[in-house]
């Protein structure tokens, strides 16, 4: 029977799964075996959304080092945050329509504890300010001024996340206004990444600049747990990139991990993500969305509304942008 048909049908925990199948073994076996010839191969990797090489080439070397997914994703992600030729995320990312450049993103690691910040301001990573929620506060999410002033006596430094191109670029854009969710062009690309370390636990985390020239006080699914990213260690984990108010509707990640719980692969499962959110938006072509996903094996997937969407994969046989299928061709 195929493992996850056995959880589906059974329930039972991971840890459950590992001692039954152990014990299975050993009985057909009529020998003890060590642990390691009945456990499933355990198979770090680290994923994002979009071909973000450096991000994933960072947290793969994390995860190679043997260090956690969780340390692996932060890493990651900073990379782009850092980058200021990426427009979409971190410094250099494209602010509101008024011209504030506001930063969401969240964390979550293998015990389902999580942390977000939403609508910070002059602070490079949010990433690592969302980490510190987790891990320094009993809250999950701070916003705005608040997240800012926890981020500074944690340490964080404040800085302009305005770049010369992004300035004259909202320069530009104030002499139209024009807000357009155009499909695939770089208005809006997240990074989100999901990652197993080499005890096979499972982190993401997902960091955004949000929407260019959104209303100002605008929060998308990027730091919404269970939207823009959601983790759960005994299944595998999902994040979301595009028009995060249709990702929001459906509580599209924790969907998709809900959806491998109960017998779907990676893929079938971010497949029935997309296709929840166009049920409800029948004949509706002007927004693009992609998932991606990862389960407890290390197996990967990754579906959108149009074509256009890659997901970035690295793991100890190297590293490919992967192209996902559809649900417009
Ligand atoms: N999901 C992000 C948001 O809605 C944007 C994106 O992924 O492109 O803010």
């Amino acid at each position: 029977m195929k493992r996850r048909k056995f959880l589906k049908n059974s329930g039972l925990t991971t840890a459950g799964f590992l001692s039954t199948s152990i014990l299975a073994s050993c009985k057909t076996e009529n020998k003890i075996e060590p642990e390691s010839a009945t456990l499933p191969p355990i198979r770090p990797v680290a994923v994002c959304t979009w071909n973000f090489l450096n991000a994933t080439a960072k947290a793969w070397e994390v995860l190679d080092a043997g260090g956690s997914a969780l340390d692996a994703v932060e890493q990651g992600v900073r990379v782009e945050e850092a980058d200021v030729t990426n427009e979409t995320v971190g410094k250099g990312g494209r602010p509101d329509r008024d011209g504030n450049v506001t930063l969401d993103a969240c964390i979550m690691d293998k015990d389902g504890n999580c942390g977000s910040v939403v609508y910070l301001q002059n602070i490079a990573h949010p990433v690592s300010v969302a980490r510190k929620v987790m891990e320094e506060t009993p809250h999950i999410i701070l916003a705005g001024k608040g997240a800012e002033q926890f981020a500074y006596e944690q340490g964080f430094k404040k800085e302009d996340l305005f770049t010369e191109s992004t300035r004259k670029q909202y320069e530009e854009w104030k002499k139209t206004s024009k807000y357009e969710t155009t499909i695939n062009i770089e208005n809006h690309d997240t990074i989100g990444m999901l990652a197993i370390d080499k005890n096979g636990d499972i982190a993401g985390a997902c960091t955004t600049s949000g929407m260019a020239y959104k209303v100002a006080g605008r929060v998308g699914d990027s730091p919404i747990i269970g939207a823009g990213l959601f983790v759960d260690n005994e299944v595998g984990g999902a994040t979301a990139t595009g028009v995060g108010e249709e990702v929001i509707r459906t509580v599209g990640s924790f969907l998709i991990v809900e959806l491998m719980r109960q017998g779907m692969s990676p893929q079938e499962a971010c497949e029935e993500g997309v296709k929840r959110i166009m049920k409800k938006n029948e004949g509706r072509e002007d927004f693009q969305i992609g998932f991606l996903a990862i389960n407890k094996q290390g197996e990967t997937g990754g579906y959108c509304v149009h074509p256009g969407f890659t997901y970035r994969e690295y793991s100890e046989s190297g590293h490919e942008n992967n192209t996902v299928k559809s649900f417009y061709s």
